[in-house]
């Protein structure tokens, strides 16, 4: 019997784990859940300890995408977590102080957090079109603001059975982001940039999806459209791997007993990683508390301290831009794991006919019994990332200081002493004129003057993908009209 998935939003609808990763969303507009989470005990961990990473990923995933089988699942771990990727070991814990660690979760390609499930989520895709007997070749569309864009670019080059077309705002990345995806290789990949902000490229390719016209058209060369959004379950699932794999790791150094309870502190977005979190609490891995941690963009904060989700309010840009972010997708799956699929839909119904929704007091207390919510201010991501430097020689990225300024305060509140986890999501080098300007206090704007005086202030190694960036050769130069973009589409596929 496989494990079979369905909508949260109450679609009757049960589609295999290969099915939900080629579909992404169903037809009612919800995301896809397991029909029930697999449970582990104490000794699966033990079990799970001696592996690397990969035979971790393998074990984990086993319990979700048994459809894919054995022999299939091992090779998909494998590559994806091979150590010409990652390194020796995919996501290390490093240890902080004897109350908080580290875990490190960009030592892949694109030195960010996306890679952990952008390096299998394309090849489990593949596995997908494969055992469904799809001729059709998928052509996945990407609107991007900067991290996604690279790390799935990076993912699905040369994977079988796919395409990949990445569109981005001219003016809106960074320069290194910008460099990362001018410069990509590979033999399926098309990079193009909009005279346009970064809600014209996404409402461009969003009107592509939803274009009956193209799709035909596509239809008749072979071709289907997909996302590498991470509201598909196979971004999803891959992220749970490595909360098992640091739990693994901590109990292998001696930092915690086989069995005693964690927290984890997670800088939060979309809410997708910290979801994975949750779901291998639920699986059993002893988590005490999630913390989780927001920008200035607090709505997630006030979500979880007052159970009103409210966009109505003010968008900032700020120094932890993955973070940006007013529709934190992947929590309409806290929902839907903590209520029905009718309350989820109302709920989000209201979202998107009011901008907002309100939960039961009584939901509101079980998702603080589960999670403690709390921002960092632009000032205190600076702060912290300083005071981590002097006080342990750590370097942080912006979005990690948001992460382990919340664990501090939580700490700091609670008096709670469970040792904390706290989740790195990038390399301080792919944010280096923040980072530096909070160590040094001196601004430098240019990203690779910046990186370089970075790294003569801190001695702290540059990741290879991003040190010889300065010299790759710009291979897609092209900037289009966003009315252009369906032409390019049509002409790329
Ligand atoms: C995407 C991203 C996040 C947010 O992760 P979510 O899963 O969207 O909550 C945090 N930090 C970095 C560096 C990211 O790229």
């Amino acid at each position: 019997m496989s494990m079979m998935y369905k909508s949260t939003r109450g679609s009757a609808v049960k589609l295999t784990s290969a099915q939900a990763i080629k579909k992404g969303i169903a037809d009612d507009g919800g995301l896809y859940m397991p029909e029930s989470i697999p449970r582990i005990d104490l000794d699966y961990i033990k079990k799970l300890a001696p592996m690397s990473y990969g035979k971790r990923a393998e074990s984990v995933l086993s319990l979700y995408l048994d459809d894919y089988g054995k022999e299939a699942l091992e090779k998909i771990c494998k590559q994806a977590y091979s150590e010409s990727r990652f390194g020796s070991n995919a996501a290390p814990v490093v240890k902080l102080s004897d109350a908080i660690s580290v875990l490190e979760l960009w030592h892949g390609p694109t030195s960010a957090f996306k890679d952990m499930a952008l390096q299998i989520m394309p090849r489990l895709l593949s596995g997908a079109l494969d055992m469904t007997k799809e001729k059709k070749t998928a052509l996945i569309l990407v609107a991007t603001s900067g991290d996604t864009g690279k790390a799935a670019l990076e993912g699905y080059r040369d994977v079988d059975g796919t395409k990949i077309m990445v569109f981005y705002p001219e003016n809106g990345v960074s320069g290194i982001q910008k460099l990362q995806m001018c410069s990509q290789e590979g033999n399926n990949v098309n990079v193009v940039s909009i005279k346009g902000n970064f809600d014209d490229a996404q409402t461009g390719v969003k009107n592509i999806f939803s274009d009956d016209g193209i799709k035909t058209e596509l239809e008749e060369k072979g071709v289907f459209l997909s996302s590498a959004n991470s509201i598909n379950w196979g971004r999803l699932a891959p992220q749970i791997v490595y909360y098992f794999s640091a739990y693994c790791d901590m109990a292998n150094s001696g930092a915690i007993k086989i069995g005693e309870e964690i927290n984890i502190a997670v800088p939060t977005g979309n809410f997708g990683n910290i979801f994975a979190a949750y779901m291998a609490k639920r699986m059993g891995l002893p988590i005490k508390k999630l913390i989780c941690a927001s920008n200035k963009n607090n709505i997630l904060t006030d979500f979880i301290n007052t159970g009103v989700y409210d966009r109505n309010r003010e968008f900032y840009q700020t120094s932890s831009p993955s973070m940006d972010i007013l529709i934190s997708s992947n929590l309409e799956r806290l929902l839907y794991a903590l209520t029905d699929e009718a309350t989820t839909r109302g709920l989000l119904e209201a979202l998107s006919r009011d901008g907002r929704y309100e939960i039961t007091s009584g939901l509101r207390e079980k998702i603080q019994k589960e999670f403690y919510g709390d921002f960092c201010s632009e000032q205190m991501t600076a702060q912290t990332i300083k005071n981590t430097f002097e006080r342990y020689g750590y370097l942080l990225d912006t979005h990690t200081a948001t992460g382990l300024y919340c664990a501090n305060e939580y700490i700091n509140k609670t008096g709670d002493r469970t040792k904390m986890l706290c989740v790195s999501t990038a390399s301080a080098y792919k944010f280096a004129p923040d980072v530096y300007k909070a160590l040094a206090g001196a601004a430098e704007k240019d990203e690779f003057d910046a990186s370089d005086k970075l790294y003569r202030l801190t001695k702290k190694e540059i990741p290879l993908p991003l040190a010889g960036l300065k010299e790759k050769r710009r291979i897609f130069t092209k900037s289009v009209g966003k009315s252009d973009m369906a032409s390019e589409v049509l002409s790329f596929s």
